[in-house]
């Protein structure tokens, strides 16, 4: 029998005791964050972007939430989590959400997305002709939004292939289009000169093709201003606390707080080294930390001897590389009863949020985000339950 199974080792503590880190996500805040959007939007709607289990929080908990919020129209990357998402929504009374597919159809997952109405965005003139192909077989005119690529040369209709549309637009009478869609490189970056030229391309190929509402803009280029907004918003990062304008204040509220456990306190000399490859050597004696929180749990090894937690409103640094499972923090400057095994740290909370740590890693809030571990024990605040 397993020395872990949980019915059998009698254990007494509760999950939040004994937990290396409590990941604690704040609903309302998300809820708070989709009317924020909503707000700079005006009269444009709102959809959300709930792919990659909800950027790491868990789409079983903030695609509802968003639900109860207001939230009609949701995007998800996957095939599966388009369907595993329709399951959800509709175990929480929202069967009639909208859900989109970004990656598209993939040949043999037609009937899958017909019979749980899960919209596939069509990538491709390819995209098309099977969607187009599928519904007349079952003589049926399926939804679908077609996206155009503007400038990302990642996804979408190329240059090419808007030409063909342009010039049969009958290619297009196979299927319900409910969206032209098109996707921002450099949103975040305000002056880009990228931003008025995707806009551009956008909107001459719009001019020449049959009409249709249009979805452009993500986080950041909702905040570009309302040439970018046509008729639908497509947030993701922002619902999560991440900021969309990183050349100013971040207008959203934090969802995530990140505890790690502290686990031991250790008193050393100088000179001696600290974790794996005694990457840090301390200058005098000191007091270092080991916490319960390592790269198995998303904390980014590149967070080694650069990133920082927060301790009783000071910000320590981490000092040797990080290990699987633990971390270790230079507590030196603290008062010596401040920790003890058991405390917690802030590794994301007040002071030191989601986009400080992605600086420290040298990475991005999204990252930090969907890296968060499977080991944590995640509490749900709120939510309009
Ligand atoms: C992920 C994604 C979004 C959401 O982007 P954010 O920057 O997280 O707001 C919108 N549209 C497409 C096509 C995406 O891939």
């Amino acid at each position: 029998m397993s020395p872990f199974n949980d019915s059998t080792s009698g254990k007494t503590t509760s999950p939040a005791t004994r937990a290396g880190g409590i990941l604690t996500i704040d609903l309302d805040a998300v809820i708070w964050n989709y009317r924020r959007l909503c707000l700079e939007l005006g009269n444009v709607s709102c959809a959300t972007v709930v792919k990659a289990d909800g950027y790491g929080l868990g789409a079983r908990e903030i695609a509802p939430a968003l639900a109860r919020g207001g939230a009609e129209t949701f995007f998800v990357a996957t095939i599966d989590e388009g369907i595993d998402l329709r399951g959800i929504l509709t175990d929480a009374g929202f069967a009639d959400a909208t859900i989109y597919v970004l990656n598209g159809p993939l040949p043999g997952s037609e009937r899958d997305l017909l019979a749980t109405r899960v919209t596939p965005v069509l990538n491709s003139v390819g995209d098309l002709e099977l969607w187009t192909r599928f519904g007349r077989s079952q003589g049926l005119s399926l939804p679908a939004a077609v996206h155009l690529d503007t400038g990302m040369s990642r996804l979408g209709l190329c240059d090419k292939e808007i030409q063909r549309l342009i010039e049969s637009p009958e290619m297009l009478a196979g299927i319900q289009l409910e969206y032209y869609l098109s996707h921002l490189a450099c949103a975040d970056d305000i002056g880009h000169p990228e931003n008025t030229a995707q806009l551009a391309r956008l909107r001459e190929a719009l001019s020449r093709l049959p009409r249709a509402p249009v979805s452009l803009a993500n986080s950041s280029g909702i905040f570009l201003g309302r040439h970018y907004h046509f008729n639908l918003g497509r947030p993701g990062v922002a619902l999560y606390g991440v900021n969309p304008t990183p050349y100013q204040t971040n207008p959203m509220r934090r969802v995530v707080t990140l505890q790690g456990r502290v686990l031991q306190i250790r008193q050393i000399d100088a000179h001696r080294g600290v974790g794996y490859g005694a990457s840090f050597r301390a200058t005098g004696p000191s007091r270092i930390a080991t916490v319960a929180v390592g790269y198995a749990d998303g904390l980014l090894r590149a967070l080694s001897n650069r990133g920082r937690v927060c301790i009783d409103g000071h910000l320590l640094p981490l000092v040797g590389r990080v290990s699987m499972d633990t971390f270790t923090v230079d507590v030196t400057s603290l008062p010596r009863d401040t920790l003890r095994p058991g405390s917690l740290v802030d590794i994301i909370g007040e002071g030191h949020d989601q986009d400080a740590l992605a600086v420290e890693a040298g990475t991005i809030g999204y990252e930090i985000l969907t890296s968060l571990g499977a080991r944590y024990h995640r509490v749900y605040l709120g939510g309009e339950r």
